[in-house]
């Protein structure tokens, strides 16, 4: 008899989120296999605004998850549905219609599913208020589908799902780094080659789920697959995502899948720390530049910041940063957008000035261009009627670079100055899944024994993501991996 039925390596959201189904579809002796020590745990998860993006067909829907949601004034009258196809819409159109057709449908149909059973395994939820809401006059106006997320944020997200895996009788080792996946003579997944630190070991089991991150964290994979100046980026999340389960997934021939030349980073604070800070976790993320323009150390402008709604936009501008010389930027505001700044800015301390001159004067940039830059933009800005809440149209006329929306005049002192740079949140690139989360090989066959889940399933994104959607990706995948395994355990039985 094998020493599991199910082993999981990993313990983030999709990992946990595994062995809990694993748990509740019969298999009975669960183990999962974390590399970082226990004062480390929860990967990616522990630091994310855990915001959950999910379909709905009418606001009440809500209230399964915030069930107080309603006697927070103004709320529900700024909420529309999320059917599928607008989920399905975001997603074809932020990732260049892309995505794979097969594993977005799984995601989107799954959604509102997966968010339930969450709950109904002890997640608390709680609106995303600082992280998506806008409040405009009484009525807080979300964007469409973004607007819940795990009570106390990624911190409460992952503390809940060792909770709730404890409670369901999962086993947890820390400081177990998976190194290699043991097959038997017929190919079939039959265990794991761990280290601890008594050494290293061979645990046998009936399946395996592979769920165990991207590879954001591994300077020599980001140069390889994203090339440069990602081995240079700041990694917003754990150091343990190194690629390993992906490298231990193609080495027995699992298929790459996805976009590997493409990852998740977004605008941070300039001064943001190496590797991802467990007590400022997403803080350092400064995503309301909606509101100002950016500019870059030639003092131009390089993006329309007013593109899309932030949470559509985020995800690809933080590697747009990331390329401009010395890899940082200027996200510029005034008195006027000073109160619709996300509170994550007040964790540092902006350059500010009466003038903006006086504001150039003091940024490590081509002041001269800059000024030009700014004044041909105020020149330009200003058409149409601002509103906070929704895609505004107001936008700059005649100008090389537009900003299509939220285009106000930079006119009303003080004005403020937020250095940035571009902060990798994870690979999009992974192994090929299939519609039950079995890994499949570079044959397109199945691997018999192998599951996997999280960023480690590749095809979902390309290019951009529309924000709140790995963490959905990742439990509604590491549900199916959980119960797909529990069923492989008992067949190898
Ligand atoms: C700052 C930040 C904010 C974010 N905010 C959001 C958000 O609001 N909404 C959203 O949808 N997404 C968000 N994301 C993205 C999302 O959090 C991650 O993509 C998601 O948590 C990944 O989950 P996962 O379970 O796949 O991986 P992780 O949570 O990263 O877990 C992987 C685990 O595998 C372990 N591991 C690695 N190698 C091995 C090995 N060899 N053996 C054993 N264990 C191993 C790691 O230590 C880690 O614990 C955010 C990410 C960051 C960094």
């Amino acid at each position: 008899m094998a020493d599991y039925d199910v082993i999981v390596i990993g313990a983030g959201n999709a990992a946990l989120a595994a062995s809990v189904s694993a748990r509740g579809a019969g298999a009975e002796r669960v183990l999962v296999l974390e590399k970082a020590p226990e004062q480390d745990r929860g990967g990616n998860t522990h630091y994310s605004g855990a915001l959950f993006r999910f379909a709905f067909n009418h606001p009440d829907d809500l209230l399964r998850l915030v069930p107080k949601a309603h006697e927070a004034p103004g709320f529900m009258e700024g909420i529309e549905a999320y059917p599928a196809e607008a989920f399905r819409e975001d997603l074809e159109r932020v990732t260049d219609g892309r995505t794979d057709p097969e594993l977005s449908q799984i995601l989107i149909a799954n959604s509102y599913d997966t968010v339930c059973w969450m709950a109904k395994q002890g997640m608390a939820f709680e609106l995303a208020l600082s992280l998506s809401g806008v409040r405009v006059g009484g009525v807080i106006k979300w964007p469409k589908g973004a607007i819940v997320r795990a009570a106390h944020e990624g911190v409460g997200l992952s503390r809940m799902w060792f909770n709730i895996a404890r409670q369901a009788g999962v086993e947890i080792r820390y400081g177990s780094p998976a190194q290699r996946l043991v097959q038997d003579r017929k190919g079939r997944v039959c265990g794991v080659l761990a280290r601890d630190k008594e050494g290293v070991r061979e645990i046998s089991a009936g399946a395996v789920v592979l769920g165990c991150g991207g590879f954001e964290a591994n300077m020599a994979w980001r140069a390889q697959y994203l090339g440069r100046p990602w081995d240079h980026a700041r990694v917003r999340g754990t150091r343990h995502n190194q690629g390993d389960g992906l490298r231990m997934a193609m080495e027995i021939g699992a298929m790459p899948w996805g976009q590997w030349s493409g990852c998740h980073a977004t605008p941070i604070n300039a001064e943001a720390p190496p590797y991802g800070d467990r007590e400022l976790t997403d803080k350092t993320n400064r995503l309301s530049y909606v509101y100002g323009v950016m500019l870059n150390k030639l003092g131009l402008r390089f993006v329309d910041e007013g593109e899309d709604q932030n949470l559509y936009t985020y995800a690809k501008f933080g590697g747009i940063i990331l390329n401009q010389p010395g890899a940082v930027a200027w996200q510029i505001f005034d008195r006027k957008a000073v109160d619709l700044l996300e509170p994550r800015y007040s964790t540092s301390r902006p350059v500010t000035a009466d003038t903006l001159g006086g504001l150039t004067d003091q940024l490590a940039f081509d002041r001269k261009a800059a000024m030009r830059t700014l004044t041909e933009y105020n020149a330009a800005a200003g058409h149409g009627t601002f509103n906070p809440g929704v895609r505004d149209a107001m936008h700059t006329a005649r100008l090389a670079l537009a900003k299509s929306n939220w285009a106000q005049k930079l006119d009303t002192p003080p004005y403020y100055a937020f250095p940035v740079t571009g902060g990798i949140t994870f690979s999009f690139g992974g192994v090929k899944v299939s519609d039950q989360a079995q890994v499949i090989g570079t044959d397109w066959d199945p691997i018999a024994g192998l599951f996997a889940c999280g960023e480690m399933v590749g095809g979902l994104f390309h290019n951009n993501y529309p924000g709140g959607s790995g963490l959905m990706s990742g439990a509604v995948f590491g549900r199916i991996a959980g119960r797909s395994a529990s069923a492989a355990a008992r067949t190898a039985a």
